[in-house]
């Protein structure tokens, strides 16, 4: 479809959604949760459609779609319908003495059109679940789902065809284009989940409408693991999420700092602990059905580049390094020696490489991660509460797990997101809802009378002395 029709689809969906949103202000809980429990059984009743889809676009093992895509929609969408009145629900602020003859609450508005731009990681999930929260709060929604998962958008598209109308859900297909001509409208409030790049893009955009923007980003998200840490446990931790999605996964663990002197052992784990999970037969990791493939031949380059790269430079193959570039195959590879000269110390990896970064001081490690931006999750390993305890204080990320990588994301009373370059805002459950409503703060005079008219011109001395009072008691 060219510019010009897509502009103008946009423009007739949106002018009907934002009539459609004036409505949606009195929508009630149990209106809107009538949309959202059609969403889950609709998902429910097409899992197979839903594994084929990623299937059919990286070769996603079907068991990992029910657990990374399915699961995540559905958790949410029950913590929703389970929580949704009390979320409603009008808050009432104490009065303090100055504002005695008052009553004052907060009231969840739904902010209006919003639009959602999904990533292709995990191309069902980030688009559904933004949506739960769009529609918990009472919000119309565009979503512009990754063209890179091509199967997937478009069961996104026939799925939203058939569960709501156009004035309230709508999906728009396509790429740039899409995205630029959907940016160039006034949305109240954009939900974006794709790369800190992107991000910048999307804000700038927001910008000239003032649009509120929640921004779901990346980053390198370290594991910084202490001498006294379970070194077996926490190898089969971090590979488990490691690689996952075949290591393209916002949360996944990034990079590992560990102390020089426990290094190798944890790496025998590693390796021990991939061999469980992929390669019982030790066939060769590929044979797996339970691994995945690179989304396209670009990231295929990118990634095998930074191998590259990494052992021109000195870095070591500890486990991995195996190919095939006709099925964007890459295998579960530890990087060891890892500089940060290399280049896979830059960029968010967002592929199954795991870099290996010695230390022998934990503020050592701890200053490696504080140059770097802000990454969207941060995982430490140790037996030490007090260790954990100074690790999370003296870093910032946007979550953070003890003792184990990503659980946080699937929590459903914890907020999710990024800080500054890994993301703004908040996901997820009431956090979610909260991201979708305008938090208003409303005063009701009750008698006619507060503190605050007592200070009207003119300030005779009496007055005066009351402000005295007041900057001195209340
Ligand atoms: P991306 O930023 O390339 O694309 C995301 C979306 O933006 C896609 O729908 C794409 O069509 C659109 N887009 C791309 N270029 C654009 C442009 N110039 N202008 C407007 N729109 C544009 O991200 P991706 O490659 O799909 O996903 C990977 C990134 O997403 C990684 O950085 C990953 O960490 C991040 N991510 C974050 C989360 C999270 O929850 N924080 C979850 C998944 C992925």
């Amino acid at each position: 479809m060219n510019v010009e029709l897509i502009t103008a689809q946009i423009e007739e969906i949106l002018n009907l959604q934002k009539c459609h949103a004036l409505q949606l202000r009195t929508s009630t809980a149990g209106e809107r949760l009538k949309l959202i429990r059609k969403l889950h059984d609709w998902v429910l009743s097409h899992r197979k459609d839903i594994r084929t889809a990623l299937h059919s676009d990286y070769r996603k093992p079907f068991v990992e779609t029910d657990i990374s895509e399915i699961y995540p929609v559905v958790a949410e969408a029950k913590h929703t319908i389970k929580n949704l009145k009390h979320w409603m629900r009008v808050r009432r602020v104490p009065t303090p003495a100055t504002f005695l003859g008052t009553k004052a609450h907060v009231q969840y508005e739904p902010k209006g059109s919003s639009l959602i731009i999904a990533p292709w990681n995990y191309p069902f999930s980030l688009a559904i679940g933004p949506l739960i929260s769009a529609l918990s709060a009472g919000c119309t929604a565009i979503i512009k789902p990754s063209e890179m998962t091509p199967h997937v958008s478009s069961l996104i598209h026939s799925m939203v065809g058939e569960l709501f109308d156009n004035n309230q859900v709508y999906v728009i297909e396509g790429g740039l284009e899409a995205s630029q001509a959907l940016l160039a409208k006034p949305f109240d409030h954009i939900f974006f989940t794709g790369s800190p790049a992107v991000g910048k893009i999307v804000m700038r955009s927001a910008a000239d409408h003032l649009a509120s923007v929640t921004l779901e980003l990346g980053g390198k998200s370290p594991v910084i693991v202490t001498k006294n840490a379970n070194l077996k446990d926490a190898a089969k931790k971090i590979a488990s999420t490691k690689f996952i999605n075949c290591g393209q996964t916002c949360v996944a663990p990034d990079f590992v700092l560990i102390p020089t002197c426990v290094r190798d052992e944890f790496v025998n784990h590693l390796r021990d602990a991939i061999v469980t999970l992929y390669d019982r037969e030790e066939a060769g990791v590929e044979l797996s059905p339970d691994y995945g493939r690179i989304v396209n031949d670009r990231h295929f380059n990118r990634l095998t580049e930074l191998v590259t790269d990494a052992c021109a430079k000195g870095a070591m193959i500890a486990r991995g390094g195996k190919n095939l570039p006709d099925q964007n195959f890459i295998e579960p590879t530890i990087l060891t020696h890892v500089t940060d000269a290399m280049m896979v110390m830059e960029d968010e990896i967002f592929g199954p490489i795991l870099p290996i970064m010695d230390y022998d001081d934990l503020d050592e490690a701890l200053s490696v991660v504080n140059k770097m931006p802000k990454p969207l999750a941060l995982y430490a390993f140790s037996n030490s509460n007090k260790l954990l305890a100074y690790i999370f204080q003296k870093t910032s990320s946007g979550g953070a797990v003890a003792n184990d990588c990503v659980l946080h994301f699937l929590h459903p009373e914890l907020p999710f997101g990024g800080v500054n370059n890994s993301g703004i805002g908040k996901a997820h459950g009431h956090y979610g809802f909260l991201e979708f409503s305008n938090q208003k703060g409303v005063l009701k005079q009750r008698i006619g009378f507060t503190a605050a008219s007592t200070l009207l011109p003119p300030y005779n001395k009496a007055k005066r002395l009351l402000i005295e009072g007041l900057l001195k008691y209340f």
